[in-house]
């Protein structure tokens, strides 16, 4: 193939990307969720992390923690199949997730992260399945305390609240179309997940070493289920008025600097319970 062709199917591919709206913590905060949770793992814990992250890219629990989310482009089918286990709606108005309502047939966050974290524990598992799982697990885990993933309204947890925020933010590559004028077409649902923590102008390492400076909670992370988990962050939606006053769709960075202190104690308390779970699975 000549190097012309090859750039053209490579720009009408990159063309081609979905532009939809994100699903989780962007990378950075799902990065800082696996970078806290590694900081945090026992030796055992760590060894195993390693052996079954062994010949990935970046084997760090920073490193995988997109995956799940890039199966989107990367293994579409999969992404399909699994799309549902990235968030979980309460149907029933209020904050008390019912199972058998609001996750038909396991495909939930929270059964998603019990599924995946009995497979990444059985060493009858093949260790495919086992990385695959904590992949998947580190990513839930993130998910799981961002808010507008375990809502009750019917706005698609915030994808379907559009905002105009006005921003020196450069969007995500998926949306730079929307970007205008300084000022970017968007929903609530990728506020959370991208310009909140975006616009603490960190990087990554920068950033988990000063999150890493507020002391852990143990009596908060030691209580609870993924269940319970959900049900905090439904319940913040209210109570921290995350939705804007008054059904308001224009946004500054006044929002993001009210709730970035919000963002980044659901990822270091996100980062807390994961480094428990993995110590709890595979350090013992
Ligand atoms: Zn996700």
């Amino acid at each position: 193939m000549t190097r012309i062709l090859r750039c053209f199917l490579i720009a009408s591919a990159l063309c081609l990307l979905p532009v939809t709206a994100a699903w989780a913590w962007g990378a950075l905060g799902h990065a800082l969720v696996g970078e806290l949770a590694q900081r945090h793992l026992n030796p055992k814990a760590r060894a195993e992390v390693a052996k079954l992250l062994a010949g990935e890219p970046n084997p760090t629990l920073a490193g995988v923690a997109s995956w799940a989310d890039d199966l989107r482009n990367d293994d579409p089918e999969r992404f399909k199949a699994t799309a549902r286990w990235h968030y979980i709606n309460a149907k029933g108005g209020g904050c008390d997730f019912q199972l058998e309502r609001d996750c038909p047939d396991g495909n939930c966050v929270v059964a998603a992260i019990n599924t995946q974290l009995a497979i990444l524990g059985d060493p009858n598992q093949s260790l495919e399945a086992r990385r695959d799982a904590l992949k998947f697990v580190v990513h839930f885990v993130g998910d799981e305390h961002q808010p507008l993933h375990a809502g009750n309204r019917t706005d698609s947890g915030g994808n379907r609240f559009q905002i105009s925020l006005r921003t020196p933010i450069a969007p995500e590559a998926y949306a730079r179309k929307s970007y205008v004028d300084g000022v970017m077409g968007t929903n609530l649902h990728s506020i959370w997940d991208y310009y909140i923590l975006a616009s603490g102008n960190l990087k990554l390492m920068d950033y988990a070493k000063r999150l890493n400076r507020q002391p852990w909670n143990p009596a908060q992370t030691a209580t609870g289920t993924p269940l319970a988990w959900a049900e905090e962050s439904c319940k913040l939606i209210d109570t921290q008025g995350i939705y804007p006053a008054d059904n308001e769709h224009k946004m500054d960075h006044a929002y993001l600097d009210k709730f970035r202190p919000l963002a980044e104690a659901r990822v270091h308390l996100a980062g807390e319970r994961l480094a428990q779970l993995l110590n709890q699975t595979l350090g013992k």
